[in-house]
């Protein structure tokens, strides 16, 4: 598996789809989730609906798929990362789950490309060095079938020279 860094807007990377960092909800909100529903539109809400109807959301550490709705991906992975509460809270294994559980999705729906946001490290408040260890930690020691390049996709600038430093 080829592990890639870049700068930027999840919704526009050129991969076969795109991992959401959502809400156990999976109704929407700011930062990531909105910027890959306003992009998507409303055909993915539309599904988030009906995966609620049927399970009730999605559980911390766990994923669920969506379509891509307008972006030109196969699916969206929606993932929710733990609320940073102090790290006793088991937030390290649940956001681990997340790649994990994310990566394994995406291998039953024989993906070949995976891009990830920076998952739990904007308004949930993981710190995010730890967040960028366990996120390298979870996706470099996955073993793929069908997954040959992910990307971690940083927003800003910090998570962007943690992941640096750490992938170099
Ligand atoms: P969480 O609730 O999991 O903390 P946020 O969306 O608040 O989710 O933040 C997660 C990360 O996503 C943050 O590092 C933030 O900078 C980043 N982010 C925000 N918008 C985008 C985007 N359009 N593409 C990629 N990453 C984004």
């Amino acid at each position: 598996m080829d592990i890639q860094l870049l700068r930027g807007d999840i919704t526009r990377v050129e991969v076969e789809a795109i991992v959401n960092a959502a809400n156990s909800g999976l109704f929407g909100g700011g930062g990531v989730d909105g910027a890959i529903h306003r992009a998507g539109g409303s055909a993915i809400m539309e599904e988030c609906k009906i995966i609620r109807s049927k399970q009730g959301g999605c559980p911390t550490g766990q994923a669920v798929f969506t379509s891509a709705g307008n972006m030109p991906y196969r699916y969206v992975i929606h993932t929710v990362g733990p609320v940073w509460r102090g790290g006793a809270d088991g937030e390290p294994e649940l956001l681990k789950a997340c790649y994990t559980n994310s990566l394994k999705l995406a291998d039953e729906l024989n993906i070949i490309s995976l891009a990830f946001p920076n998952i739990s490290t904007g308004v949930y408040g993981y710190p995010k060095q730890l967040a960028a260890e366990m996120a390298i930690d979870a996706v470099g020691s996955y073993r793929s079938k069908s997954i040959r390049q992910v990307v971690f996709v940083c927003f800003d600038e910090e998570n962007y020279s943690l992941y640096q430093q750490l992938i170099s």
